[in-house]
């Protein structure tokens, strides 16, 4: 129809996509998927799709699952939403069941059959859901889709429909917003040698999940500190002479460490680059300062009570950090009062170092420019 404006819309899933895939007939069972909110927000502000929820909830109205138990927490969960400036304008649940046969059961259209027409165009429509069921429905509608699982394999009959599988709705946002800035900061290292063999994957936008496994008790103790206080999502595994002693393995996988967060955070522009934490724990506090400057240098105040903590030679600890600088281009301060339990000291510094990280990645909304009068880093 000539003269009139052609809508377009997203069409999302709810369970695996906004709220995590499980029963959800309890407030307390609401449990978000990362980064839903940043990335709807952000879509809803730069662009001009409609929202139009699209849900299956089996059971719904039978005795394990009641019309009461469900309704409280969804319409906490859109309220929850709106407050953040995000508002669906249609909201469709089918409450079937697959033996119903129904056609507004995904992949089936029923529910949203009326987008086909005009003012709608499906052209410029996407769906976002967790399921092969809705890669399918977004076939079928004539639109694209966006799949929230980059475990599942796509049969070659939906490739063309899926614009982008990914675990993330960062990835998502960036994409519908054309904004690179949106996007993880991810890297993925392999460094072999005749002492380590080391794999490490990194994301510094994650939400503090995976681990890091050397063998070594005390050591991946530590490590799983950063994981958790960093917020990085970290998997990685090192493979080191521990037959000889510690020292190349906590070595090598700070290098490995500290070239992923060079390499995840690319030319850094808009972060923060500054970062800083004072942590206590118990008898100790400890703090650190860091940097992410272009250049290398540790200053180095602790003392370690014990020589060895479980087996870990303490003195390895500063090597590790003085190994890290020197592959992440950082400048990192670390100090912390003397005199109290070793582990306790180990601990805090590790914990200080990832949150001085996590603050020092973050990256400033809407801002491009590298901070540096220099112009890089
Ligand atoms: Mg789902």
């Amino acid at each position: 129809m000539p003269g009139m404006d052609r809508k377009k819309v997203l069409f999302i899933d709810r369970d695996g996509v906004i709220v995590k895939e499980r029963q959800v007939d309890t407030y307390e069972s609401i449990e978000y998927i990362p980064h839903v909110f940043e990335a709807l927000r952000e879509i809803s502000k730069r662009t001009d799709f409609s929202l139009v929820m699209v849900s299956n909830q089996d059971g719904v109205g039978t005795r394990s699952f009641t019309y009461e138990g469900f309704s409280g927490p969804a319409e906490r969960i859109f309220s929850t939403l709106r407050g953040e400036g995000i508002v669906f304008d249609d909201i469709n649940i089918d409450l079937s069941f697959p033996e119903d046969g129904l056609s507004t059961r995904k992949p089936g259209t029923g529910m949203i059959d009326r987008y086909r027409e005009l003012p709608y165009d499906m052209e410029s429509s996407f769906m976002i859901g967790d399921r092969l069921t809705d890669m399918m429905l977004a076939s079928s509608m004539g639109c694209r889709g966006f799949l929230l699982d980059s475990s599942l394999t796509v049969p070659d009959e939906l490739k063309s429909t899926v614009a982008l599988q990914t675990s993330s709705w960062l990835d998502i946002a960036a994409y519908l917003v054309d904004d690179g800035s949106l996007c993880h900061r991810t890297a993925e290292i392999r460094r072999r040698t005749n002492e380590t063999d080391i794999i490490l994957s990194i994301d510094l936008d994650g939400t503090g999940e995976g681990c890091f496994e050397t063998g070594i008790g005390f050591f991946d103790h530590m490590l799983s500190q950063i994981v958790r206080h960093s917020r990085f999502d970290i998997n990685g595994r090192c493979k080191g002479d521990t037959f000889v002693d510690e020292h190349h393995s906590a070595e090598d996988t700070a290098l490995v460490l500290g070239e992923a967060v060079r390499k995840a955070l690319g030319d850094k522009r808009g972060i923060e680059r500054y970062g800083y934490e004072i942590v206590m724990m118990d008898d100790v506090v400890a703090t650190v300062a860091l940097d992410f400057s272009g250049r290398p240098e540790l200053m180095w105040d602790v003392d370690f009570t014990m020589e060895y903590i479980g087996d870990f030679p303490s003195e390895l600890i500063r090597h590790f950090f003085r190994s890290f600088t020197s592959a992440s281009l950082c400048n990192i301060s670390v100090s912390a009062t003397k005199g109290g339990n070793s582990h306790h000291t180990a601990e805090a510094v590790f914990k200080a170092f990832a949150r001085a990280m996590r603050k020092a990645v973050r990256r400033i909304p809407g801002d491009t420019r590298v901070v540096s009068t220099k112009g890089i880093l």
